[in-house]
């Protein structure tokens, strides 16, 4: 049996993994590479850079992007919450505080991997503007 590599260029999962245009998976989803400086964390171009494809499809489009994130964050909450239960119990402090480093600390990998997320929701790969953009 035959299973498509989801990590290679054409699979969703790779655009969402490279932070990459749905489109082309080719340009960038963000316009500063690193995730940590926060006053540029939420920086997209208006259009992709090498297919022109529109990030911003409609006022608010992103707002969507919130409910990835939280499934995100509560799938996250779960975990650390079992792992810490697994060692502390029931202790409020171990778990709260637990749950803060990691949250603040995946927040903005969780972000954009959110909106990357989203906009995969809506845009397809297509090999066909690769052809193109590359010909040019
Ligand atoms: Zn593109």
């Amino acid at each position: 049996m035959f299973i498509k590599n989801p990590f290679k260029k054409g699979n969703k999962l790779y655009s969402i993994l490279h932070l990459k245009c749905p489109k082309c998976q080719q340009g960038n989803l963000f316009t500063y590479k690193n995730a940590y400086n926060l006053n540029k964390l939420d920086k997209m171009p208006m259009t992709c850079p090498v297919c022109g494809e529109d990030f911003y499809r409609e006022t608010g489009f992103y707002y969507g992007a919130m409910m990835i994130s939280h499934a995100t964050t509560t799938l996250i909450a779960v975990a650390v919450h079992l792992t810490v239960f697994h060692f502390y119990g029931w202790e409020i402090a171990p778990n709260i505080f637990s749950l803060l480093f990691i949250l603040i600390t995946l927040f903005p990998l969780i972000f954009r991997s959110s909106r990357a997320i989203w906009i995969n929701c809506f845009v397809t790969y297509d090999p066909a503007v690769n052809k193109i953009s590359s010909s040019k």
